[in-house]
């Protein structure tokens, strides 16, 4: 039985498994992961087509089935972990990025993006089922309601690519929420220049943490209405109009200030 803490719902549509795995495209030789592979509804075809694959599963008793099971045992490497804590960088090969994929589940599918966008760089793509709110929240773009930090932060590392919409009736049990694949693919340089990621973060999660409010207001403890307007911006624009390569601007002249402050403490 589905462990409701583990965020189980597995998929069991082979129409939908199909297009998930033919919009993966696994091919030999790859470096393929797969994030909470459950019952192997996408591991057993994944697994079809090429020689190896890593999972990544929580759940002991999964784990353990995983590791017996009869034809995919000589293909898998079973990590028995929580992926939000597992170092990806264990993983790395030669020349070979990671190719992540899994049908997540929902109540930690943004906090493990955030931790795989740490590892970007290493990473060729990502293809994860996810809650399809979340998908349309990482592709958003300025002027959408939808449009927030995830959608900055994503896109800031990705390109995002939504795929697929898959309705509750594809999972055992059903979740109650629509959900959608969408593909990442962590772009080769960066689209906008960012001198510290962490003050991309704290610019964006302040401007929407009160979106309704201007920015003149939102980063009042960060920057000063002078300098946003430095940045190019009217301090009473609000959140949601505003770029990446806007908030990249925020980012970077807080960045500055705080760099000021250290040279004048030392
Ligand atoms: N891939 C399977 C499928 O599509 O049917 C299962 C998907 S189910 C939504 C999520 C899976 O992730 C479960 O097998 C669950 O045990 C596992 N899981 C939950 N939390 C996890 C975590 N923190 N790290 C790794 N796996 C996790």
């Amino acid at each position: 039985t589905a462990r409701k803490r583990f965020g189980q719902n597995f998929l069991h549509d082979p129409f939908v498994i199909d297009a998930i795995v033919d919009a993966i495209n696994p091919q030999s030789g790859e470096n393929l992961v797969e994030i909470g592979p459950g019952l192997a509804a996408l591991t057993e075809p994944v697994c079809e087509r090429v020689d190896a694959l890593t999972v990544v599963e929580l759940d002991r008793d999964l784990a353990a089935r995983l590791r017996s099971h009869p034809f995919l045992q000589q293909k898998l490497t079973v990590v028995e972990a929580d992926a939000l804590k597992f170092d990806f960088s264990t993983l790395f090969r030669d020349g070979q990025p990671l190719r992540v994929f899994g049908n997540l589940p929902y109540n930690i599918s943004t906090p493990l993006m955030f931790h795989l966008f740490s590892y970007a760089g290493h990473v060729k793509d990502m293809h994860f089922m996810l809650q399809k709110e979340v998908v349309n929240r990482l592709a958003a773009g300025p002027g959408s309601k939808n449009y927030g930090r995830l959608s900055v932060m994503a896109q800031y590392y990705c390109q995002v690519i939504p795929v697929l919409h898959v309705p509750p009736g594809a999972f055992k049990p059903p979740p109650k929420v629509d959900s959608a694949v969408v593909r990442l693919v962590p772009h080769a340089s960066p689209v906008v220049d960012v001198k510290d990621t962490a003050c991309l973060e704290q610019i964006t999660a302040m401007a929407f943490n009160q979106r309704r409010k201007t920015i003149r207001n939102s980063l009042k403890d960060a920057l000063t209405e002078q300098d946003i307007a430095d940045c190019g911006l009217a301090p009473d624009i609000r959140a949601e109009k505003l770029s990446l390569a806007d908030f990249a601007r925020l980012a970077n002249a807080l960045f500055s200030k705080k760099e000021g402050q250290d040279a004048e403490q030392s």
